[in-house]
């Protein structure tokens, strides 16, 4: 068995790897696709200390910084299952079991897609899911965020005081968002609130500049110019698979304590499959190490097997 099983291997994975590696201890990843979210990232500036990089060279050095380590990587397996015995198992979808002493699930989130035409094709061209990560790519533009509950409206809060002109999209007939929020965007000189808009189509060439939807009170379609689109309507933890074993919050996240521990013994996690408020690369990374020493302190308080 591993003394450490990391299920997942974005950020979070890859840190919690490398610190329980550090301690001398048998560890190994399952991931369905190491680097996770970062695979899909193009520009990161903000993993402090390296002033700009790209996603898939970070995802190549984050690979070889874990490979430094003798760490078994099982790429491309997807767990299916987890369940404590003696040890803690990971069952995987092709059946396979591996066996863990602790087990760290890092296996992140998605952010929902919009499912229009365009949203696909323009990701990373002007499509974008994070105000903190991409906002300053837009300043001094004009942007959308479709979403009206509470992270819509603090992206467009957020995105208003760096690009020149936010315009918040919102299917129903009102925001969702808490009424002080409600109150703050409605309060910026350069925020437009559009309610009742249903997001047609993201148009563009090779980036987007603009988006098409249709009032739903009027049938009328309308077309907006833009330079970005920030979609913000959820993001979804990765964490059917241990429905029902883990203890999670109403968004589907596992929750943990400040040892990265869940609900089940031997059990730790860490990113943004937790309840963890601010879902970023550093933060993921540092829940990955606090897991890691988590699950060595618990390990070292157990009878030996
Ligand atoms: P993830 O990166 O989601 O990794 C999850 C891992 O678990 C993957 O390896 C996945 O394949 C695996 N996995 C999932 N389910 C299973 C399963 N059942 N079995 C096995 N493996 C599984 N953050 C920043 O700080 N700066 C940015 O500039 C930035 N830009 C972003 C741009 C985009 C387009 C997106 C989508 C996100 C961006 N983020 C950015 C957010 C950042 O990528 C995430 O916060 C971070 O990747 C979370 O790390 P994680 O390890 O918790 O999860």
């Amino acid at each position: 068995p591993f003394d450490v099983l990391v299920v997942g291997g974005g950020p979070a994975g890859a840190a919690a790897a490398i610190y329980a590696a550090r301690k001398g201890i048998r560890t190994g990843i399952v991931a369905e696709r190491f680097g996770g979210q970062v695979n899909d990232t193009l520009a990161i500036e903000n993993i402090i200390g390296t002033k700009a990089t790209e996603g898939p060279a970070f995802v190549s050095s984050l690979e070889a910084h874990v490979l430094d380590y003798p760490v078994d990587i099982f790429k491309s397996q997807r767990a299916a299952r987890i369940e404590k015995k003696e040890l803690v198992e990971v069952t995987l979808e092709n059946g396979a079991v591996l066996q863990g002493k602790s087990v760290i699930v890092a296996t992140g989130a998605r952010y929902r897609q919009l499912g229009v035409p365009g949203e696909v094709e323009f990701k990373n061209k002007g499509v974008a899911y994070c105000p903190h990560c991409d906002g300053p790519i837009f300043k001094g533009k004009d942007v959308a965020v479709i979403g009206g509950g509470n992270s819509g409206v603090e992206a467009a809060i957020d995105l208003a005081g760096v690009v020149k002109h936010v315009t918040l999209i919102q299917r129903s007939g009102e925001l969702k968002a808490d009424q002080v929020l409600q109150e703050r965007v409605r309060s910026l000189p350069n925020v437009t609130v559009i309610t009742n808009a249903l997001t047609k189509e993201i148009t563009g060439t090779n980036k987007v500049n603009g988006l098409t939807y249709i009032d739903a009170l009027t049938n009328i379609e309308h077309h907006i110019a833009l330079e970005g689109v920030f979609v913000q309507i959820g993001l979804l933890p990765n964490t059917e698979f241990v429905e029902g074993s883990l203890e999670l919050n109403g968004h589907g996240e596992i929750i943990i304590d400040g040892h990265g521990a869940t609900s089940m013994p031997g059990v730790f996690a860490a990113g943004d499959c937790t309840n963890t408020v601010y879902k970023q690369i550093i933060i993921s990374m540092g829940a990955g190490a606090t897991a890691a020493l988590g699950a060595f302190d618990y390990m070292i308080r157990q009878a030996p097997v």
